[in-house]
């Protein structure tokens, strides 16, 4: 599959009051056209960062964020975000939270069907009915889904999530993994997840990379193999199992709290997912 995005080398440095803050080095990611990576790692190593360096918001010290095999240089406007906090406008209804960001970025689309595609997007995610609703009389689910619909108006080429699901209850939270699956065939983009929850992890992206602590490099990367459509029971096989034990190890090791071994003494990676240490 073709790299849509190829993050490579990358550094870079924060120049803070209080001096420098080293936040990124030896950085590499790569995403698939059509792909799905989700990227794990402790608190504060720089996940964040990285998503900023794939919107074209930050540009790095060293190394090269290519996207379609050309250097990002500036913001991009094709890079759909949402985030925790799905920060929608009260004074707005859910429909015109969603229509936003296309009277920041106008387009083409004549305005019936600007509001039709929006309309699609809600009905999808199941918010058909609420349109009219101001976000204050949603569940925190709901809001969530009503930021996925509008980080998507714009058919980004590219839709970065930053823990997206993380303020929700685990009900809540499976529910919208499935919703994502949903979407993502019915509306392709390829994906960035940030995430703290492994299980998100392997049930949405085809790769996960585990970043280190702080300044971030990149540790490990699983390849999770295609199970085909995803339920929630793959969660209960022995293979998941066994991918979540890897990237638990991971994240310890990441964290500092377990010793990082060479890759011969590594566990080894469970059938079907090929993995690779990154050293
Ligand atoms: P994560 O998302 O992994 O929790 P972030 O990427 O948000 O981490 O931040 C990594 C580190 O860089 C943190 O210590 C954060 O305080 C710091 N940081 C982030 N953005 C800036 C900035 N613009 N200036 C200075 N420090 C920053
Ligand atoms: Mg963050």
């Amino acid at each position: 599959m073709e790299k849509l995005i190829d993050i490579r080398g990358v550094r870079h440095t924060f120049r803070t009051r209080t001096g420098l803050l080293p936040v990124l080095d030896g950085l590499d990611v790569a995403v698939d056209e059509g792909g799905f990576t989700a990227v794990v790692g402790p608190s504060g190593c720089g996940k964040s960062t990285l998503t900023r360096l794939i919107a074209g918001l930050l540009i790095p010290d060293e190394g090269e964020v290519n996207v379609h095999g050309e250097r990002i240089t500036g913001p991009r406007s094709n890079v759909g975000m949402a985030f925790q906090n799905p920060v929608l406008l009260e004074w707005r209804t859910i429909l015109r939270n969603v229509l936003l960001p296309l009277e920041i970025v106008p387009t083409k689309l004549p305005r019936k069907e600007q509001e039709a595609r929006a309309r699609r997007l809600l009905s999808l995610v199941g918010l058909e009915g609420f349109e009219d609703k101001r976000p204050s009389e949603l569940s925190g689910g709901m809001r969530q889904r009503a930021s996925l619909c509008r980080a998507l108006i714009h058919q980004p080429e590219v839709l970065i999530l930053d823990e997206p699901f993380g303020a929700l209850d685990a009900f809540t939270r499976e529910d919208l993994w499935q919703t994502m699956h949903e979407v993502k065939r019915q509306e392709p983009f390829t994906g960035v997840l940030i995430t703290h929850d492994l299980r998100e992890a392997i049930f949405l992206a085809d790769r996960v990379v585990v970043l280190s602590g702080r300044p971030a490099r990149t540790q490990y990367v699983l390849e999770v193999p295609d199970t085909g459509p995803r339920d929630l029971d793959h969660l209960y096989t022995a293979e998941a199992a066994e991918m979540l034990n890897l990237l638990r190890h991971q994240i310890e090791i990441a964290q500092g709290r377990a010793p990082a071994e060479t890759s011969a003494e590594a566990p080894a990676p469970p059938p079907g997912a090929a993995a690779r240490g990154m050293h």
